[in-house]
């Protein structure tokens, strides 16, 4: 195994689709390793962009100009960051011989929650919520009826919450698929309707398939709001027979996907049964603790995995806390104020994904800490969050 370096002829190339706050951190665990990184997006100044040798600005929903730039740079790794990209287009790729991460079937399957689930439960005989997927309203209210109350709404082509909602009462049922229609990727269309998991609590498990096998990584415990990641802790204390089920499913799922990588498998823990959700074939947002609380984070262990370089083993420093900065309002401009209040406790960090506009609400950056328990390590980040100032 030998690496090059990169902006020569020697150079390993890896083509980084999606330049988001995750990308941006595969990008620099790649660049350690003289790698040449091209990152792309479809706007321009993208938080991975910022630390890429070179950048274009695409629509990767658009087959073509995926194809165009993959030509044009002849990448050794095609690194997905994000689930909106022209999928078909890399399985085609792939079988003209570029190396897509973890494989290009992953990417597609794992881009429609109506492929995921299907592999899951229904090849994979997994333990998932009941599901009924619906594409008109006729076939939803079917749905919603067969499913029965509680029960939680998605886009098939959605994340972070986007058109999601839980639907408690029959009058919720009609708004349930109003949002449905208006908050999804792919616009209008197929939802899944499943029943609402009364879990103790949910966890991330990052998985990476690498080259001498497969290992997990501490659980992340997180919590979310409306589908959206508001902290994240590690390790999630759980049941060994619960720890044991969750590493099965997460090994029989991602070895269904292939390739190497990392996996966030997110699973709900009810006592000692584990019910599989969804899995993203790449870092995962509740898993930017791992930037605090081990020596090879979520994106080295992806960026050693995807280089076929060994992974002998993964030290973890100690019970650890994130909390995303998620900021409201309007500005070409966010400033982050008082971090020398901010970054005085010891065993803190703080990432600032350089995203430089706010419309709405956006995720701009990430506090982390680390402490002897994870209730302090999550009182931590969440006071220290508490004493940021943010000016618009
Ligand atoms: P997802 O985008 O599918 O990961 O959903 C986002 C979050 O919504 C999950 O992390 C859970 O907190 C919640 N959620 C999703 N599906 C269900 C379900 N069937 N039952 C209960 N909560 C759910």
């Amino acid at each position: 195994m030998k690496l090059g370096t990169a902006l020569t002829d020697s150079a390993c190339k890896v083509l980084l689709c999606g330049s988001g706050e995750l990308g941006k951190e595969v990008a620099i665990a790649m660049m350690r390793l003289g790698v040449e990184v091209v990152a792309i997006d479809r706007y321009p100044n993208a938080p991975a962009m910022h630390v890429a040798h070179r950048s274009y600005v695409v629509d990767m929903l658009n087959a073509s100009e995926l194809r165009r730039i993959a030509e044009l740079e002849k990448p050794d790794y095609i690194v997905p960051e994000v689930e909106a990209i022209a999928t078909p287009e890399l399985i085609k790729l792939e079988e003209e011989g570029f190396n897509v991460i973890p494989t290009a079937r992953a990417t597609w399957l794992t881009m429609n929650r109506e492929g995921i689930r299907r592999l899951a439960a229904e090849e994979l005989g997994l333990p998932t919520s009941p599901y009924r997927f619906a594409s008109t309203y006729e076939e939803f209210t079917a749905a919603v009826k067969e499913i029965g109350l509680p029960c939680v709404v998605k886009p098939v082509m959605s994340s972070s919450g986007h058109g999601q909602s839980t639907i408690h009462t029959a009058d919720e049922i009609k708004s349930a698929w109003d949002e449905s229609q208006s908050g999804g990727r792919a616009g209008a269309g197929r939802v899944i309707v499943e029943g609402f998991v009364n879990f103790d609590f949910e966890i991330t498990l990052l998985t990476v398939r690498h080259v001498n096998g497969t290992s997990f990584v501490e659980p992340v415990g997180h919590h979310q709001v409306d589908g959206d990641y508001q902290e994240s802790w590690q390790p999630q204390p759980m049941s060994p027979v619960a720890r044991k089920k969750a590493e099965e499913i997460a090994g029989k799922i991602t070895s269904a996907l292939g390739g190497r990588g990392i996996f966030g498998v997110e699973l709900f823990i009810c006592g000692d049964d584990v019910i599989f959700s969804e899995v993203s074939p790449r870092p995962h947002d509740t898993g930017m603790v791992t930037m605090i609380s081990q020596d090879l984070s979520e994106f080295d262990l992806h960026a050693r995995a995807i280089l076929g370089l060994p992974i002998p083993n993964i030290a973890f420093h100690g019970p650890s806390a994130s909390k995303a900065i998620k900021v409201y309002g309007n500005s070409n401009a966010v400033s982050f104020g008082n971090l020398e209040e901010v970054l005085a406790e010891p065993d803190t960090d703080i990432r600032i994904f350089g995203k430089g506009e706010l419309k709405g609400k956006r995720r701009l950056g990430v506090v982390l800490a680390r402490a002897a328990t994870v209730e302090e390590a999550l009182e931590k980040v969440k006071r220290i969050h508490s004493k940021l100032e943010i000016e618009l």
